[in-house]
């Protein structure tokens, strides 16, 4: 929150800190303490909002609905009228979405009406057209009714005047709805969020290129140019850096002149860790971790100039591991939305064997499937090595097996967190 107070040099010396062994929690919490939200502001067509974050509460002109109307097909009519029980009224009218009825119900008359339609006035109650018989205009209705039932009120959604969404509010298909239903056609959100990445390793190739001995395709700008994406951030996508302190200090500066938050992947890992950390301590403030978990154990986190850096490790399971546990809140904090809260977690019946070592955190893949009886089992994707992105692809959930956790017997509980949402 406030970077002025507490720097991340400063932060990093707390007693209670070791960076060879990073729980989790310590680490995303620590990281949390410098994030500064993006100012500026955009006004955009409500459409464009979409994925974006509200920077401004959006305040209802209106009242919704806007007219007393009935949440049923059926008939208009004093509830007085039923309350002897079945009787018979008389229709004076229609009364449709859109198609008002003018006149005023009397004791003894009855409207009919459609879903929406406005509730005439003289009535305060809506039959349901399943509880009526008709004959021609004369309509008998079942007893037992009450008054006041299948009437929405004017404003019984939203009063006039009324914050309808807050400020740092994501806007998903939900949102695009409530806004149009206010008849606001521009909002303001926040401007989005530039993220630059680059990968690092002499034996990465771009796709496109042949492999020479040795040398393997850079799948981490995909996976990172993906996540990021789905997460409604401009991505600068600086390809491939070879191991060269040189060329990784120029494309470095670059990044972080040019975008919000830095993202690398490689090259912080034991050994190839030391000549970027000299280079970013000049640079910037960084701190490197080994966090407590499987996989994704290197991680740096810091600031390069104004812009924030991760440091993700080079293994592509880990890329992605790391970047859904510690980048994805902090992006969603940077683009100003609020409140961030982790992804859920549950619990569900692991139907195999699971290896687990205690003492670090364990982000295996899953596959998570629901039972016609309901109930939720989940099984491991298979080989749970951190360079076998098959294990990601397959996957629909994280199966998380804490700190104290050893291994898991088939049918203990598990606690699991999906990866995909729906809205
Ligand atoms: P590093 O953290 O640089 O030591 O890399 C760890 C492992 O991840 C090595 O096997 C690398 O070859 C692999 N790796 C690093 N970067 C990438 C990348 N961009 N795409 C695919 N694999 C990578
Ligand atoms: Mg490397």
């Amino acid at each position: 929150m406030n970077t002025t107070a507490l720097t991340i040099t400063q932060a990093s010396c707390a007693d209670d800190y070791d960076p060879n062994s990073m729980p989790v929690a310590k680490a995303r919490a620590f990281i949390h303490q410098f994030l500064d939200p993006v100012t500026g502001v955009l006004r955009v067509p409500v459409r464009s909002a979409l994925g974006r974050v509200l920077a401004e509460d959006i305040v209802s002109p209106v009242n919704v609905p806007s007219h007393r109307n009935s949440a049923m097909d059926g008939w208009a009519l004093r509830g007085a009228d039923l309350s002897g029980g079945e009787a018979t009224l008389t229709e004076i009218g229609v009364s449709f979405a859109g198609k008002p009825f003018s006149g005023k119900v009397a004791s003894g008359q009855c409207v009919r009406i459609m879903t929406g339609g406005v509730v005439p006035e003289g009535a305060d109650t809506v039959v349901m057209q399943e509880r009526a018989k008709a004959a021609g205009k004369s309509i008998t209705f079942a007893g037992g009714q009450k008054v006041g039932q299948n009437v929405r009120e004017a404003g019984e959604d939203l009063k006039s005047g009324s914050i309808a969404l807050r400020r740092g509010r994501i806007v998903r298909a939900a949102e695009l709805g409530l806004i149009a239903s206010l008849g606001i056609g521009e909002i303001s959100v926040y401007r989005p969020l530039r993220v630059a990445f680059f990968s690092t390793g002499d034996e990465l190739k771009s796709i496109g290129t042949t492999l020479g001995e040795g040398e393997i395709y850079d799948s981490n700008r995909y996976t990172l140019y993906g996540m990021l994406t789905r997460l409604g951030c401009d991505v600068l996508d600086m390809g491939v850096i070879r191991d060269d302190p040189e060329l990784i200090e120029r494309a470095f500066e670059k990044a972080a002149a040019s975008a919000d938050v830095v993202i690398t992947s490689g090259g912080v890992s034991v050994g190839e860790a030391d000549f970027v950390k000299s280079m970013l301590a000049k640079l910037g403030e960084v701190v490197f971790w080994k966090i407590a978990m499987k996989p994704g154990r290197p991680l740096a986190y810091g600031k390069i100039g104004s812009a924030h850096f991760f440091g993700l490790p080079g293994n592509p399971v880990s890329v992605m591991v790391t970047f859904y546990q510690f980048v994805r809140d902090a992006l969603l904090v940077l683009m100003g939305a609020h409140p961030v809260e982790p992804v859920p977690t549950f619990r569900a019946t692991c139907t195999s064997m699971l290896k687990k070592a205690p003492g670090r955190t364990e982000f295996q893949r899953g596959i998570l499937t629901q039972a016609p009886d309901g109930t939720l089992t989940v099984r491991p994707t298979g080989e749970q090595g951190s360079g076998i992105l098959k294990s990601m692809s397959d996957a629909n959930c994280f199966i998380i097996l804490g700190d104290d956790t050893g291994n898991v017997e088939p049918g203990a509980s598990v606690e699991v967190q999906l990866l995909e949402g729906v809205l």
